[in-house]
């Protein structure tokens, strides 16, 4: 009996696997498809802001698969298939492409009065050769933006595998002048080397310490302990996920320059972006960014 059962369930154990590695497999031929096509791949735009002002000081741009059979798929689905399959290296080029567009067309239009900052998440893929160098610099300037418009986002687990190669891609970009943020701060490795080895222009606090920056002790101190870093490192720190106005006081106050989170803006395709609300017209909102 026990043995039928064992047999049953190491049977039921294969089915599931296999039809794991088919749909993953589906799921990759998908993605494939969606690089070929300009609709199902959508880069949604978070604000980021000045915790003094509330003005807006950047976007990060976010990729939303809208599948047109599976519907929406977040990134945490399907990166880690994308990271395997090689697929990432396209994925990013074409949602830096089009973010650069997007944000030319905005300081065309006149939606952008002063300089914003693009942050783009970058796989650490990209620093296993150089050649992202030969595209990424060109397509700035044939959107006419400033090296300095684009801050690349990549985490501290992309700088394992590949130290020398990434610090001399990563060097090259610096010297173009492009800005480099290290994500996800102070949940990876936390080698604080890496950020004089590597040329960081920003950290981002991640949003675990964020959560209870207002209630928990451990968490002011750390996030007061990168603030500290940071600023003896002469870095800009932005603060993740922040989501209610006790954490916005609560960073405010311990001097963290930008924030970002669902409390300012959640992540919007363009046509739904709320401009009166990012430059503070509507009212009611300016008084709670500036509260
Ligand atoms: P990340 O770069 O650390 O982005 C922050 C994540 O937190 C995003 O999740 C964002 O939607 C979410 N978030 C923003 N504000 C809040 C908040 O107030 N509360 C909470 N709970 N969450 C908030 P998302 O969009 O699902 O992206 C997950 C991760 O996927 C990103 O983490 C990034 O590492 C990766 N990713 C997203 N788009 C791209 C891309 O185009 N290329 C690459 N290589 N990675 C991407
Ligand atoms: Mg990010
Ligand atoms: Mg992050
Ligand atoms: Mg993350």
């Amino acid at each position: 009996r026990s043995k039928q059962r064992g047999r049953h369930g190491y049977t039921l154990f294969n089915q599931e696997l296999r039809r794991d590695q088919a749909d993953q497999l589906a799921l990759e031929a998908e993605l494939r498809h969606a690089l070929t096509n300009d609709y199902e791949l959508v880069p949604y735009y978070q604000a980021i802001v000045d915790s003094q002002t509330g003005r807006l000081a950047g976007f990060e741009t976010l990729v939303r698969w809208h599948h047109p059979q599976r519907g929406m798929i977040s990134p945490s689905v399907f990166m880690p298939m994308a990271e395997e399959s090689g697929l990432i290296l396209k994925l990013d080029r074409y949602m830096i492409e089009r973010a650069c567009a997007q944000l030319a067309a905005w300081y065309a239009e006149g939606q952008l009065s002063n300089e914003v900052c693009l942050h783009i998440n970058l796989s650490s893929t990209h620093f296993h050769d150089r050649s992202l160098l030969d595209w990424l610099l060109p397509m700035l300037g044939q959107y006419g933006l400033p090296a300095g418009t684009l801050h690349l986002e990549v985490t501290e687990s992309a700088l394992i595998d590949v130290p020398e190669l990434a610090i001399s891609v990563m060097k090259q970009l610096k010297e173009q002048g492009v800005c480099l943020a290290l994500d996800d701060f102070g949940t990876g490795y936390s080698a604080l080397s890496y950020l004089h080895r590597y040329q960081f222009d920003v950290l981002k606090i991640d949003q675990a310490f964020v959560r209870e920056v207002h209630c928990q002790e451990e968490s002011v101190a750390i996030v007061r302990a990168i603030l500290a870093l940071a600023a003896a490192l002469g870095l800009e720190v932005v603060a993740e996920g922040v989501e209610t106005e006790v954490q916005v006081r609560a960073l405010r106050e311990l001097g963290c320059t930008r924030l970002q989170g669902y409390f300012f803006a959640r992540p919007a395709p363009a046509e739904m972006l709320d401009w009166d609300r990012l430059h503070g017209r509507d009212r009611s909102n300016h008084a709670m960014l500036s509260a």
